[in-house]
């Protein structure tokens, strides 16, 4: 017998575990029962696949054992069993990268006594330790002679000896835990807590899960009559489980309810999906899907390691847990599984790739989830607005990605809050049939905030007209509007892009005698602010404000920012729009400034107030501040003195 240490991880993990304050600790018997049916897939899978090497069984199951004189549940699989190394390597460390995330959330936390995550992580094996006080494994790997025996209190060690065992396999034996007054711990030995529990977690578990159930009646005399206080114990094996797939019935006997249980129980989540969708289809290529759509983003749905994917099955059996091929990547939240029949089970992992069955149901499943989301939109708009919350940025980032050729199929799932209604989600096709008569674009203007986008200056003539603006917040917006172009035929146009070619006549008119006018006024400021704006103009735009600052040919401030402040892969330069300073000529203050047209320094300081100030509405930091304090307060003691 050898004695060995759990690895560091590990310790912290079962050390929780122990201490478990984790008030769910009957999900223990779903850990271990989904383990054994884990186990049998693998074999049947090389059963299937071996030809011949490794001998398929005549029957696989998962047995259920109680023995309330030794308090002990034990769970037994005829699965592919450990090896010596395996049982170091799955049991001695933590095998799982969900435990590790687990882990860290959970010093992360900072309390810990309202922490009830444990449920969003498979943390598997270890759960065992929050019922058993030790717990044994005995466990032979298929193909091979030995048999192995790992025991632990979960402590700091763990001990494995050899030992013998018929068939492949595994049994975990959980020794309970002593009641205390809080916990009730041999309630797990109870016949009907057994099976309620099976039935709750466990009932689609493909292979029969048999309990050994025991059966008290009441002793006869010959004669038939019973004995008064004498009872006779016999053993009567039931399976538990339904065992039909959930994804193999009927629909029409599959309620909300089951899908949502079925999700819970088999993705880790306490709260129901904010979408179910069974999918069965018969035709050229034939599968049956479950895809359900979590109601929050997965914890780890913005991290680099997230892996999107659904389980794959072929013919019912398991392939692979996280099939990324069966998910474009702006879906990658979707959970759920495949199970086609038209899959050769000895599909290898590179094939798995160029299949272009995998593909054709990729894109069918793509298509149920846009068609059911649409739906959502159409029939219960506040449930949509929910979901749009936590997942609308994908739906942009499907359009974005596909240089717009998913616009058809997405667009309509896109809204915005508006500026004559921040509150609430437009979607575009309301925005166009509530647009003014002679209004030629769908307007957007960009920003971090709703608050800040309320700012813009550019926003005055918009608000005077009445006319709705699409606030963009977020950055991807204008990326996703661009590659869009239009929709139904209306071009998209940034309220801060110049618009010189929206004028009528008489606008274009006005402006360029304006223009002409006051050429040494305009030529001053230009030439005081060079190295910030291309352009000095008069403006259409504002009513209040004495200037804003507007971009010309598509590259705005955000775009210019968002794109600069991605990280560089090579040399790249950073992009530069073109910056116009557009005046307002019926503001006082471009009326006070128009007399002061030949005093070269006055206009330079003036400028670069009203740039400065430009640029600060914009939602954009002063870039001098320096200068900015010297030039104000040189200003402000000029008009004092008058
Ligand atoms: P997982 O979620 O990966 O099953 P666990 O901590 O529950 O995480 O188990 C760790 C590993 O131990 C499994 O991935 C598997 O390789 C192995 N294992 C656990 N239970 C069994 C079993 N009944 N039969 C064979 N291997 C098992």
């Amino acid at each position: 017998m050898e004695t060995k240490e759990f690895a560091a991880e590990s310790k912290e993990l079962l050390n929780l575990m122990i201490n478990s304050i984790y008030s769910n600790k009957e999900i223990f018997l779903r850990e271990l029962i989904s383990n054994a049916s884990d186990a049998i897939d693998k074999y049947k899978y090389y059963a299937l696949t071996s030809d011949g090497k490794v001998e398929n069984k005549p029957e696989y199951f998962i047995k259920i054992e109680v023995n309330k004189k030794d308090k002990t549940i034990s769970i037994s699989d005829n699965g592919i069993g450990m090896s010596h190394a395996e049982i170091i390597n799955n049991l001695g460390t933590i095998a799982k990268s969900g435990s590790k995330d687990f882990l860290k959330k959970f010093k992360e936390a900072k309390d810990k006594e309202d922490l009830n995550i444990i449920g969003q992580f498979g943390v598997g094996f270890y759960s065992a330790f929050m019922v058993a006080k030790e717990v044994e494994v005995i466990t032979k790997k298929y193909n091979t002679k030995t048999a192995y025996k790992f025991t632990s209190n979960g402590e700091s060690t763990y001990t494995i000896e050899e030992t013998t065992k018929e068939d492949s396999g595994t049994t975990v034996i959980v020794h309970l835990k002593d009641d205390t007054e809080e916990e009730n711990y041999s309630k797990y030995l109870e016949n009907f807590e057994i099976e309620d529990l099976v039935k709750k977690y466990s009932d689609y578990i493909r292979y029969p899960i048999k309990f050994d159930e025991e059966i008290k009646t009441q002793k006869k005399d010959e004669n038939g009559k019973d004995i008064e206080g004498e009872y006779e114990t016999h053993i009567e094996t039931k399976v538990l489980n339904s065992m039909i797939p959930l994804w193999k019935k009927n629909k029409k006997d599959v309620t909300d309810k089951d899908l949502n249980d079925f999700y819970k129980a088999n993705f880790y989540d306490s709260e129901d999906p904010i979408l179910s969708i069974f999918i069965n289809v018969e035709g050229l290529i034939s599968y049956n899907g479950l895809v359900f759509i979590p109601s929050h983003a997965p914890y780890d749905l913005y991290s680099d390691n997230y892996e999107k994917g659904l389980k794959l099955y072929s013919k019912g059996v398991f392939i692979k847990d996280k099939c990324k091929e069966l998910v474009p990547d702006y879906l990658k939240f979707i959970k759920g599984l495949v199970d086609s029949s038209d899959l050769n089970l000895n599909i290898s992992r590179e094939m798995l790739q160029e299949s272009a069955t995998l593909r054709k149901i990729r894109d069918n499943i793509e298509n149920k989830v846009i068609s059911n989301l649409k739906e959502m939109k159409d029939n219960d708009f506040t449930k949509y607005t929910k979901f749009y919350d936590v997942y609308g940025n994908y739906m942009k980032f499907g359009i974005y990605t596909s240089y717009g050729a998913k616009k058809d199929l997405l667009q309509d799932l896109l809204c915005f809050k508006t500026l004559n209604d921040s509150d609430k989600y437009l979607t575009l096709k309301a925005y166009k049939d509530e647009m003014k008569e002679d209004q030629k674009y769908i307007y957007y203007a960009t920003g971090d905030s709703i608050e800040s986008i309320k700012l813009l200056p550019e926003l005055e003539s918009f608000k005077k007209k009445g006319i709705n603006v699409l606030l963009c917040i977020d950055n991807i917006d204008e990326f996703t509007l661009l590659a869009m172009h239009d929709y139904d035929k209306v071009e998209f146009k940034n309220i801060s892009e110049e618009n010189k070619e929206e004028l009528t006549e008489e606008e274009k008119d006005k402006l360029q005698t304006l223009e002409a006018e006051n050429k040494e006024l305009l030529d001053n400021m230009k030439e005081a602010l060079k190295d910030k704006v291309d352009e000095v103009s008069f403006s259409t735009k504002l009513v209040d404000s004495p200037v804003c600052i507007s971009t010309k040919n598509g590259l705005s401030l955000k775009m210019e920012k968002v794109i600069n402040d991605m990280p560089k892969t090579g040399n790249e330069q950073d992009v530069k729009s073109i910056k116009v300073l557009e005046i307002n000529p019926d503001n006082d203050l471009f009326k006070a400034i128009k007399v002061l047209a030949k005093d070269k320094d006055k206009v330079g300081d003036y400028a670069s107030l009203l740039y400065d100030e430009a640029m600060l509405l914009e939602g954009y930091d002063i870039k001098d501040k320096e200068n900015f304090a010297k030039t104000l307060n040189k200003v402000l003691i000029e008009s004092l003195k008058k």
